[in-house]
This record gives structure tokens, sequence and C-alpha cells, in this order.
């Protein structure tokens, strides 16, 4: 089954910026959200995005009205009815998660794919709540959509071959590098990116280096970009916590136990860019 038009939940940091890939890629693209006002967000983040690519080079005026005149903003998830699929892409809740996949479910046909971006929710707990939970999955992009190449494609314990295999080809065509996962807290990349955060930060309760040397290290000894508690400002100190939390509950392990250091700073406030106050100070 080829992905032809694309419906979008959520017109927020992620909701945007899967719809401008998918509508760059040629696709048609409705993006929903509660009000005009967050669709309006979302439309001026898409077009500012664009703007900067014009700049690179890497897009033309052109192709930029293009990709705008592809995409519907819109209140009405009525207007989701024929597309080929819908990736919910919502504030990051349980609770407002289940509404809007039953809402899609009561909307769409049997034949629309239902994906999810959430980062952290069960795939296969989500799917359930779907009249036919095969043709649902995870597409987990990365932020920023436009600029970061990979998708983790997660199946549930119910998701169909043709589900997985339309979205594996889906991501391709809009120029994404699809890896596929099992269904699991943390997926691939969070689940090994989180814990080696916690470890920096055990690292340096220990006191056995300053962290700046820390970042250093990790930068120039093993190529990452940024060190990993440069990195634990920039997600914010709580979002990290959390998630560790999500592991050591799920897997009951001690070897994702957060640590105190960790714990201590969130207490405090010092959350990272975001309270102008991390593990190094900003200017906010
Ligand atoms: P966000 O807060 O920037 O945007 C969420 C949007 O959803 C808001 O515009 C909100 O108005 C809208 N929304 C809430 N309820 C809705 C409803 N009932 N119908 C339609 N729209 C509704 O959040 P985000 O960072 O874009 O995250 C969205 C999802 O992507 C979450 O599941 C998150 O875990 C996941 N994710 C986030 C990142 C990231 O770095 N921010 C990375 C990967 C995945």
């Amino acid at each position: 089954m080829k992905i032809k038009s694309v419906g979008i939940i959520g017109a927020g940091t992620m909701g945007n910026g899967i719809a401008q890939v998918c509508a760059v890629a040629g696709l048609d693209v409705v993006m929903i959200d509660i009000n005009e006002a967050a669709i309006e967000r979302g439309i001026t983040n898409i077009k500012r995005s664009l703007d900067r690519l014009i700049k690179k080079e890497t897009l033309t005026e052109a192709q930029k009205d293009l990709a705008l005149q592809r995409i519907k903003g819109s209140t009405a998830y009525a207007d989701l009815k024929g597309l080929s699929l819908v990736i919910e892409a919502a504030t990051e809740n349980q609770a407002i998660k289940e509404k809007i996949l039953k809402q899609i479910d009561e909307t769409v046909g049997k034949e629309t794919i239902i994906a999810t971006n959430t980062s952290s929710l069960s795939i296969t707990q989500l799917a359930a709540l779907n009249s036919s939970p095969e043709r649902f999955i995870g597409m987990h992009f990365f932020n920023p959509p436009p600029l970061m190449a990979l998708v983790e494609v997660i199946r549930g314990l119910q998701t169909s071959d043709q589900t997985h295999e339309a979205i594996i080809a889906m991501a391709k065509a809009i120029g994404k590098e699809p890896i596929t996962v099992k269904n699991s807290p943390g997926f691939v990349v969070n689940r090994i990116l989180l814990p080696m955060i916690n470890e920096a930060f055990f690292v340096l309760a220990e006191g056995l280096a300053s962290a700046e040397d820390i970042d250093a290290g990790m930068k120039l000894g093993c190529n990452q970009p940024i060190g990993p508690l440069a990195l634990a400002d920039l997600i914010g100190l709580d979002t990290c916590l959390a998630i560790m939390e999500v592991y050591f509950g799920n897997f009951n392990d001690s070897k994702y136990r957060p640590c105190p250091l960790l714990r201590e700073m969130v207490a405090a406030g010092y959350l990272g860019r975001k309270t102008g106050r991390g593990v190094y100070h900003y200017d906010t």
C-alpha cells in the first residue's frame, strides 16, 4: 500500500516538523490541533524552517510554495477521512493520546494506517485501543524532524507485516532512514542514550572529573557532537529523570536506577537550559 496523504495530530514541535517533511516530499498533509492559534503557530514554524532551508540552498522558493500549498490546517477530525496514514504527534500524555486515538479510530476507514510518535508509551497498549490493532504502529521521529535522518519504526505485538512494510517504504520515500524496533520502554535510541547520560551523572558525583572534562572526553574520545551532561541540560534534567524512572520501574533492574545527584538537581529546580541552570549555567 503506497502512502499518498497523511494526517498529523498535533501542530507542536514534532507535529509541524513531520508535516513539513511529508509536504516537501510531495504528500498531501492535514495538520490537526485543538485550536486555530496552535495551527497558526505550527504553520509559522514550518515557514521559518523552510526559509532556513532556502538560505542553506537545499530548497527553492518554488518548492517552499508547493510544500505550503500541500498542508491544510484543521481543527476537525472529519478532515482525516480518506487519508492513507494518520500520525498522532500530540502531547505526551496517556489520557490525551487515548482520547485522540479513539477519535481517529471512529473517523477513518480500516484501510488507513495509524501511527504514533510517542517517545515513551507502549505501542502494544495503544494498539489495543484500536478496532483494527494490526494497522497500528510506532513511528518515532527525532527532533527536529526536518534535519534528523532517523525514524524508529516500532512494531507492537499486533502490528501486521503489511503495516510495517508500508511504513518502512513511506519513511524512505520522505527521505528518512528507518530502523525496525520491537516494542519496549525507550525503544532503542533513548534506551541506550539515557543510561549513558545517567552514568555521566554518577561519574560527576564520584568526582572522577569535572563536568567540562567529562563532556570533552566523550566529544573528543567518542566523536559525540555534544557531551552527555550538556545534552542532559538540553533535554531537561527532569525529563532525563522521568525516563530513567520509566526504565527502572518497567525492567525492575538496578542498572537503571537514576543517579542520586540527578534526583537532587531536579529537586533543586536545576532542570537545565530551560531554567537557566542545570549542570552548567545559562543566560535566561
Ligand atoms: P508539543 O507540546 O510541542 O506539541 C503537542 C501539540 O499537541 C500541541 O500543539 C497541542 O495543542 C496538541 N494537542 C494536544 N491535545 C490535542 C488534541 N486532542 N488534538 C489535537 N492536538 C492536540 O509536543 P512535541 O514535543 O511536539 O511532542 C509530541 C509527541 O512527540 C509526544 O508524543 C512526544 O513524546 C513525541 N516526541 C517528542 C520529541 C521532542 O524532542 N520534543 C522527540 C520525539 C518524539
